[in-house]
């Protein structure tokens, strides 16, 4: 971070929504869940993962809407997790909670993902899986991942900078403005001691939390 060196390259556009979503409600990450058995817990339990109020009216009346599938490729479980959606009786939002380890645009979990740039500085080990067979993840996909965690972080840096929140805005200082995402998910590890399997999942929950219009990867 402190050797002269080139900036790194933009991320791609589809890493960056500029236009608003124009629906009523949307998606919520629930932070806590970073494990499969939580989740299961959670999505069994009516009041599991029933959002406290709805962000879009404040009104604190929703119902279970409905129960979605959702796709994990490479998965070295079982492909598909449920997920429940809310709906607020007071706007007719409907909101969708995903636990913390699915990495929704990429149909797969975080540890798939962190699995597969294990020895970047992002995941410099991959998290731990004793007698678990992972399938591959296409050569194309890695590359792209990679390339995402080789772009400049400018744009989260700032997020981080602007949160009001001191100690993100001290690692955004050290990052400085020409970090890239995987130095970033790196020094945000280390300051929250995320273990391995969970580094990506944390820092995306948090961007998500701060700037949902901005994607980690
Ligand atoms: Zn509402």
């Amino acid at each position: 971070m402190s050797q002269r060196r080139l900036p790194p390259p933009d991320p791609p556009a589809c890493l960056l929504r500029l236009r608003p979503s124009s629906q009523k409600g949307g998606t919520l990450i629930a932070e806590a869940v970073t494990e499969r058995a939580e989740h299961e817990r959670r999505v069994c339990d009516p009041d599991g993962y029933r959002p406290p109020f709805c962000a879009n009216c404040n009104g604190t009346v929703l119902h279970v809407h409905d129960y979605r599938e959702r796709q994990l490729r490479a998965e070295p479980g079982r492909p598909v997790a449920r997920v429940v959606r809310h709906l607020c009786v007071a706007c007719a939002a409907v909101w969708q909670t995903l636990p913390a380890f699915i990495a929704r645009h990429l149909w797969r979990s975080w540890a798939v993902v962190e699995r597969t740039i294990a020895g970047t500085s992002a995941a410099p080990s991959p998290p731990p899986a004793p007698s678990v067979r992972w399938p591959r993840v296409p050569e194309r996909t890695r590359r792209r991942w990679r390339s995402r965690l080789r772009a400049a972080a400018l744009y989260l840096v700032r997020v981080l900078a602007a949160s009001g929140e001191e100690a993100w805005a001290r690692l955004a200082r050290e990052l400085g403005l020409d970090a890239t995402r995987a130095e970033l998910v790196a020094a945000y590890a280390q300051s929250t001691a995320a273990p391995a399997g969970q580094r990506l999942a944390t820092v995306s929950a948090l961007v998500y939390r701060l700037q949902p219009n901005v994607r980690l990867m």
